[in-house]
C-alpha cells in the first residue's frame, strides 16, 4: 500500500487563489488594501527566507507588505517602540516578528505588546485564551494549515483517535486544542512522553511537531492513518548535499499510512495561505466589515 500524497501546495494555491478574489473585492467595494508588517531582527538566513515568501506571497493576492528589517543587537525597548508604531498605523492590519529573536529579546514581551486584533500568528494570550474559550479569534496559522489538510482527505473527523507529538506554544498546543474542538480524542505527547511508538500506533490521525529529522519510523505508524509531518529540519547527506526533511521518515511511513504530507510540499505553505487568510481576516474586523468568505 502506498499513501496518498496530501499536495499542500497544490491546496495552498488554491487558498491564496480564493483570498486574491477576496482582497480584490473588499480593495473595489471599500478602498481597503490589506497590510502586513513583518518585523525581521538580525540575518538569520532561514528568518529571511521566510520573510522574502512571505513578503512575495503578500503582493501577489493584492496585499500590502511593510518590511522591517532592524540589526541583531536590536534592543527589547526599540522593538516594543516599532511594534506599538505599528499597532498605531491604520495601514498596517497585521504584525508578525519573525521568530526566533536575539536573546536580548523577550519573545513573550513582544507578543504581549501587539495589539490582540492585528496578531496575525494568533501567539497573543489572549487570543489563544478565547481559541481554548472555543470564542471568534486569531488563530494561529499553522495549525489551521494542518486542520485545512486533514480535512482535505477526511469529509469528518469526529471521534478519530488524535495525537499530537510536541506540546509548543505555536503548534501543538493550539492544534490540539482545534483537534478536540473537531471532537476527535486528543493525546498530547512530548519530551517526557513514555512509549511514545505504542501511542503512534494508536492514533488515527497523527500530527509530529518535535524538530528532530526523520524521528518517527514508519513501524510506529498504524495502517491507514493520516500523517501531517509538521517538522523542518535541514539534513545534509554524506557528499556535503543539504536537503530538507520533516520529523516523520516519509520514505518508511508512506508505505504504512493513508495519507501523509509532505516535506517539503505539505505543511510550509498552507502555513503562508493562512497567514494570508489572517491578515485579510485582521482587516475586515479593523474596518467593521464582515469576515471575509475564505
Ligand atoms: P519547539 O522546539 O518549540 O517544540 C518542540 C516540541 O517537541 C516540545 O513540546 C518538545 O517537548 C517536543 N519534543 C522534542 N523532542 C521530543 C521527543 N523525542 N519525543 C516527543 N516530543 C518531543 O518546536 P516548534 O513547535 O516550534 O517546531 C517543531 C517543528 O515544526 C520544527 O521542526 C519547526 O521547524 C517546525 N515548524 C514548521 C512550521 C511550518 O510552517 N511547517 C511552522 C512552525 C514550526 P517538551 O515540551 O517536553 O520540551
Amino acid at each position: 500500500m502506498s499513501a496518498k500524497i496530501i499536495d499542500g501546495k497544490a491546496i495552498a494555491a488554491d487558498l491564496r487563489a480564493q483570498v486574491a478574489l477576496e482582497t480584490k473585492r473588499i480593495s473595489a467595494a471599500q478602498g481597503l488594501v490589506p497590510g502586513l508588517a513583518v518585523v525581521l531582527i538580525g540575518d538569520n538566513a532561514a528568518s529571511k527566507s521566510y520573510v522574502t515568501s512571505k513578503s512575495r506571497a503578500l503582493v501577489e493576492v493584492g496585499m500590502r507588505p511593510f518590511d522591517h528589517q532592524l540589526p541583531g543587537d536590536t534592543s527589547e525597548a526599540e522593538l516594543l517602540a516599532l511594534v506599538e508604531k505599528l499597532n498605531a498605523d491604520p495601514a498596517v492590519h497585521g504584525i508578525l516578528v519573525q521568530m526566533p529573536l536575539p536573546p536580548q529579546i523577550n519573545p513573550q514581551r513582544i507578543i504581549g505588546g501587539i495589539q490582540p486584533d492585528k496578531d496575525v500568528d494568533g501567539f497573543h494570550p489572549m487570543n489563544f485564551g478565547r481559541m481554548a474559550a472555543r470564542l471568534p479569534t486569531m488563530v494561529p496559522c499553522t495549525p489551521i494549515a494542518c486542520m485545512k489538510l486533514v480535512n482535505s482527505v477526511h469529509a469528518s473527523i469526529d471521534g478519530c483517535d488524535a495525537l499530537m507529538v510536541g506540546r509548543s506554544t505555536i503548534v501543538g498546543n493550539p492544534l490540539a486544542q482545534l483537534l478536540l474542538a473537531a471532537n476527535t480524542t486528543v493525546t498530547i505527547a512530548h519530551s517526557h512522553t513514555r512509549n511514545l511508538p505504542d501511542l503512534c500506533r494508536r492514533a488515527d490521525l497523527l500530527f509530529v511537531a518535535i524538530g528532530r529529522a526523520e524521528y518517527v519510523r514508519g513501524a510506529w505508524i498504524k495502517p491507514g492513518a493520516t500523517v501531517v509531518d509538521i517538522g523542518i529540519n535541514r539534513v545534509v547527506d554524506a557528499g556535503g548535499k543539504s536537503r530538507i526533511v520533516g520529523d516523520v521518515c516519509f520514505a518508511e511511513a508512506v508505505k504504512v499510512a493513508g495519507a501523509i504530507t509532505p516535506v517539503p510540499g505539505g505543511v510550509g505553505p498552507m502555513t503562508i495561505a493562512c497567514l494570508l487568510v489572517n491578515t485579510l481576516r485582521a482587516a475586515c474586523m479593523q474596518a467593521r466589515l464582515p469576515p471575509p468568505g475564505v
